[in-house]
């Protein structure tokens, strides 16, 4: 189809929707769901193939439900730029009206194992009429077929296939932009020069005058209280992409700080309180001058830089190592909510307010080529990597796709459920027994009985001996017939492992470290998803 259609339609001095220009392609395909209020409501799906955004117009938009058949009519080619674009689109002008990016992520041919194979199956599904997708966007997921009807040329049915992510809940109710996080109608009311995107993001201007033009798009609020961090999905390996960028997952105890008036609360994930415990860091950020909440990881190195979780533990008593917050997030700065401004903006403004402190280091990050910097970051022995949509809005206790991480390591956390006794010349305990939640109820996931250092063994058992009880806590006991000392089911510890087994037990699990920042109730089996 090409882009002679969509240019025809438009003129872009008088639209700021964007003029097609080709970049480079990353390692998926990616789809983008824009709601639209032109004269009538609807939804617009386009798919990237060929370099161009392939587009239909789905007047109810789409659905989770297998039994709903959703017009999808096919309309003109649109430039791969346009997966930005949301704003108004002024009176006078083809599709006049606000838009916003409802949701986006990436997506394939269901049977491809790679962006090849899948724009090949593709292209041949869309020359049949029949396309099969599997969209890993933020509401729309999972499998779906985009089927040609003999209507006529243009109308096709977009249907859900039956999978884990089938629901027969309303999908539309969830209104806002996975970008902005603004509905349609806050939009038009914001105006055409509230329009963004690339434009707004690619703006070039002096570097002094940024910081105050990036707090005029961020609304006034108040500062907000026991922030819970937004999350990253675990995906199995690392891509390429010319709209992400790419962190090093650090392997510490996640921190929000508030910083108000030289008074500072640094807390963990579950508001576990930080700030005398780090004391170090908590005055490096009293000296700040200004409002702030900050997102980071706490971490103590060795002399080669590489984080050490035993450090950190003991880092109150041994002062060991070098105590560092690496902070990589900006949720609010000077009175200002920054949540809703794309991630790239909230890091440039971070990079540039964060004060030269030894105990505080913004963390970097690069662009577009997370392959490579996987394969450092693994080389370097560190824990794995984090990938984060340029563009994506800070969603507070969220788990989002547009922030996944990659681990260089398999790692799962276990709830200590109980303990087998020592043998040999073991001392305190020779194996924990741990569990995951899943529907709700506690399952057995395996023994580990290596990794622990004679102090981790004392450690735990005197943890352990306060919640030591009669009962199993698994609603089936697990096989063996080694004798269990059962514990109420408090305590969470990370492990290592070599995989999972098809009766979803952990092979080779080795105790690593325990979670203090992790509650019981949170700990479930993390399987990778796909993209
Ligand atoms: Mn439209």
């Amino acid at each position: 189809m090409g882009l002679k259609e969509y240019e025809a339609k438009r003129q872009f001095e008088k639209t700021p929707e964007p003029k097609p220009v080709q970049g480079p392609p990353g390692d998926h395909l990616i789809f983008v769901v824009h709601k639209h209020a032109a004269r009538a409501l609807h939804y617009d799906l386009r798919l990237e193939l060929e370099g161009v955004l392939k587009s239909w117009a789905v007047p109810k938009g789409p659905s989770l439900d297998p039994v709903v058949k959703r017009l999808a009519v096919r309309v003109e080619d649109h430039p791969l730029d346009y997966q930005d674009f949301e704003g108004v689109i002024p009176e006078g002008n083809y599709g006049t009206g606000s838009v916003i990016i409802w949701d986006r992520g990436f997506y394939r041919h269901p049977a491809a194992s790679d962006r090849q194979e899948s724009e090949r199956l593709l292209l041949a599904d869309l020359e049949k009429g029949n396309l099969k997708l599997a969209l890993a966007g933020e509401k729309v997921r999972g499998e779906f077929a985009l089927v040609k009807t003999k209507m006529d040329e243009k109308s096709w049915l977009l249907i859900k296939k039956k999978d884990g992510y089938a629901t027969r809940e309303d999908i539309l109710k969830e209104n806002r932009s996975v970008i902005s996080h603004m509905t349609v109608e806050e939009m038009a009311a914001a105006g055409p020069e509230r329009a963004h995107g690339q434009d707004r993001n690619n703006r070039s201007r002096p570097r002094e005058a940024m910081a105050d033009d990036e707090l005029e798009e961020a609304p006034l609020a108040a500062m907000p209280h026991g922030v819970a961090p937004m999350l990253a999905t675990l995906v199995k390996a690392p891509f390429d992409h010319p709209e992400w960028l790419f962190e090093v997952k650090w392997d510490g105890y996640r921190a929000i700080a508030e910083i108000r008036d030289g008074e500072v609360s640094l807390y963990t994930r579950n508001q576990i309180p930080l700030a005398k415990k780090y004391a170090p860091i908590t005055e490096a950020l009293q000296k700040c001058g200004f409002a702030a909440v900050l997102d980071g990881e706490i971490v103590v190195v060795d002399d080669q830089g590489r984080p050490d979780f035993q450090m950190l533990q003991n880092y109150r008593k041994s002062g060991r190592g070098h105590l560092l917050y690496y902070v990589f997030d900006l949720l609010f700065f000077q009175g200002h909510d920054l949540t809703n401004l794309p991630l790239r903006m909230r890091k440039d403004l971070l990079r540039k307010v964060l004060p030269a402190d030894r105990h505080i280091k913004f963390s970097d990050h690069v662009w577009k080529e997370g392959v490579l910097f996987y394969q450092v970051v693994k080389d370097k022995g560190l824990e794995g990597i984090v990938a984060k949509h340029s563009q994506s809005p800070y969603l507070m206790g969220k788990r989002s796709r547009q922030w996944l991480k990659i681990k260089t390591r398999l790692s799962q956390e276990g709830v200590i459920a109980g303990f087998t006794a020592p043998r040999g010349g073991r001392k305190f305990f020779g194996s924990l027994v741990l569990g995951a939640y899943d529907g709700g109820e506690l399952t057995y996931i395996g023994h580990s009985g290596g990794g622990f250092s004679a102090a981790n063994l004392k450690q735990i058992h005197d943890r352990l001996q306060p919640l030591i009880r009669k009962e199993c806590p698994f609603k089936t006991e697990p096989p063996g017939d080694t004798p269990v000392t059962w514990v109420r089911p408090e305590l969470v510890c990370e492990v290592a492992f070599a995989g999972w087994t098809e009766d979803g037990l952990m092979r080779q699990p080795v105790f690593s470290r325990l979670r203090e920042d992790k509650a019981a109730a949170e700990v479930v089996r993390e399987l990778p998803e796909e993209i």
